[in-house]
């Protein structure tokens, strides 16, 4: 998987989460290894979401345009 901010490689590693949780966690995660860009499953989701919502609105869009009907000449 390329990284979404430079294109460089992305690898599988764990991550240690000790604010977000009462305990601290591990998690896996996809970390850049140029320039450290992380994309954990949360991330990942919401990105995703967004992506379908946009998509979405687009689809809509373009089926709301008002098709004009030729003129006769
Ligand atoms: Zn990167």
């Amino acid at each position: 998987m390329k990284c979404t901010r430079c294109c460089g490689l992305m690898i599988v590693d764990h991550l240690l989460d000790m604010q977000e949780s009462y305990l601290p966690m591990w998690m896996r995660a996809l970390r850049c290894l140029t320039c450290g860009n992380i994309v954990d499953p949360l991330i990942h989701y919401h990105r995703t979401a967004r992506r379908v919502r946009r998509a979405t609105r687009l689809a809509l869009k373009l089926t709301k345009r008002v098709v004009r009907p030729v003129e006769a000449a």
